[in-house]
């Protein structure tokens, strides 16, 4: 059994998908959960109430993971209604699919600002309050697409890459302070992300897949929480793929 009773725990971007299954988890081994969101405060009040309703402890807490500012306020705030951050998930992350040639700089940056540059100013803060209590958990939500690539979507499977250069070099620099750090891989998940997928498309990556199928968010959210506990403390710098056999 895994027991995270008195952590406190982000989640970026976790008013749906995987980020959602993630924070309803991390509840549900006893850690209370911020539940960060960008946009949709009701999506984020449903999972805080969830929490809530299961008996677990709960907050919503928005910021744009992008700006700097929001995210080191939002730490702050979360540490101070929470008696501390011990666990951080950076799950936000955006795709928006287009050919190299035409990917505008913009685009580029949008994506890359969101998954890479927010897991940076979100680790930034929370590591201060977790170095108060010489004891974190980090665990950077990657893809496949940052360690194989992927058509269409160089700015992504950029950003995703980065993420592990993010995530080894925090569990290097970390280590001595009793904070480990680790990336999840997810293959291809049912969700927003993945909704509007063509079936043909669809098709041909089912059968990329030696499960045949595609993975659940529920699939993803028992890992991260095992990342996260005393159980895992031997673990650092990994990378580990929740793929259905994708890469292997
Ligand atoms: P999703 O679109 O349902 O969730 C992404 C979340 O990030 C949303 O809640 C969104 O509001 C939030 N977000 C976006 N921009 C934000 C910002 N600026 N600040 C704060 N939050 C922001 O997608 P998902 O499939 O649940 O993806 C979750 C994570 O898993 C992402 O990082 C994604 O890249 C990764 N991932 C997903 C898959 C998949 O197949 N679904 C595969 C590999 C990796």
């Amino acid at each position: 059994m895994i027991d995270l009773d008195g952590r406190a725990a982000l989640v970026t971007g976790a008013s749906r998908g995987i980020g959602r299954a993630i924070a309803l988890a991390l509840a549900e081994a006893g850690a209370a959960v911020a539940v960060n969101y960008h946009e949709r405060a009701d999506a984020a009040d449903e999972v805080v109430a969830a929490i809530i309703g299961a008996g677990g402890g709960a907050v919503a807490a928005q910021a744009d993971v992008t700006d700097p500012d929001a995210a080191a306020a939002m730490v702050k705030t979360i540490a101070g209604e929470l008696g501390g951050l011990d666990i951080l998930v950076n799950n936000a992350g955006i795709i928006a699919d287009d050919y190299l040639m035409m990917m505008k700089p913009e685009r580029w940056r949008e994506v890359i600002a969101v998954s890479l540059d927010g897991a940076f100013h979100c680790t930034k803060a929370a590591v201060r309050q977790m170095m108060r209590g010489r004891w974190g958990r980090i665990v950077n939500i990657s893809s496949d697409a940052g360690l194989m690539g992927d058509v269409m979507r160089a700015h992504y499977a950029a950003a995703k890459a980065g993420l592990l250069g993010l995530t080894k070099s925090t569990a290097r620099e970390l280590a001595g302070q009793g904070i480990t750090c680790n990336a999840v891989a997810p293959g291809i998940i049912a969700t927003d992300m993945t909704a509007d997928l063509d079936e043909g498309r669809a098709d041909a990556m089912r059968g990329l897949i030696p499960l045949g199928r595609f993975g659940g968010p529920d699939e993803v959210a028992p890992l991260v929480v095992w990342l996260c506990s005393d159980a895992a403390a031997y673990v650092t710098g990994q990378v580990i793929s929740v793929d259905g056999g994708l890469r292997m």
